[in-house]
């Protein structure tokens, strides 16, 4: 149950935990508390399509829409003083595209500044809400697709300049009793 999973390249850990949003967004839409067979079937299935190339990750339209009359802090839900935020910053290599771009309160904004998004979320021992870690999910891997990352070597990450930590992304998803899809207040 606890078994440490070794990726071989960067690819399968980014797809892993790709499929194990997959897998907590269904959980979450048939409000499970706890996992089912049918949601780890979709991260199975979805994990193998998009390691055998049969799969494609899904494009930001979805994402995108998100922000449409969604004028809450993308972390917390809040209303306060909104501000625009890098989920990757820019200082780590973050672009300036709509992508890269959500909608932060002062308080967040300020607090994550330049730290990369997990290592924020988890000093503040918080898990972040399922579709900014997809939308952030997707940015990096379009990212890596591009600088032909996919296929290196997992454990020479260290040697790649990457604009996130994936060392702390996490491959292992809370219950998703523990999880939300968006920021709530
Ligand atoms: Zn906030």
């Amino acid at each position: 149950m606890c078994k440490k999973i070794d990726f071989k390249t960067l690819g399968e850990k980014l797809y892993w935990i790709y499929a194990n949003i997959a897998m907590a967004h269904v959980a979450l839409d048939h409000n499970h508390s706890k996992y089912q067979r049918l949601d780890y079937m979709v991260r199975a299935r979805l994990y193998k399509g998009l390691c055998t190339g049969t799969m494609r990750i899904g494009t930001l339209y979805d994402d995108e829409k998100e922000k449409l009359g969604n004028d809450i802090c993308c972390y917390c839900g809040s209303g306060d003083k909104l501000t625009l935020d890098h989920l990757i910053p820019r200082k780590n290599g973050g672009t300036d595209s709509g992508d890269n771009i959500v909608y932060a309160c002062r308080k967040c904004n300020s607090s994550k500044s330049s730290t990369d998004l997990i290592e924020w979320m988890l000093r503040n021992d918080k898990f972040p809400p399922l579709l900014i870690l997809r939308r952030y999910m997707k940015i990096v891997i379009s990212f890596c697709e591009v600088n032909d990352y996919m296929d290196k070597d997992y454990t020479m990450f260290e040697e790649l300049d990457l604009p996130f930590r994936i060392d702390l992304l996490p491959y292992r998803f809370p219950n998703p009793g523990e999880l939300r899809l968006r920021a709530a207040n």
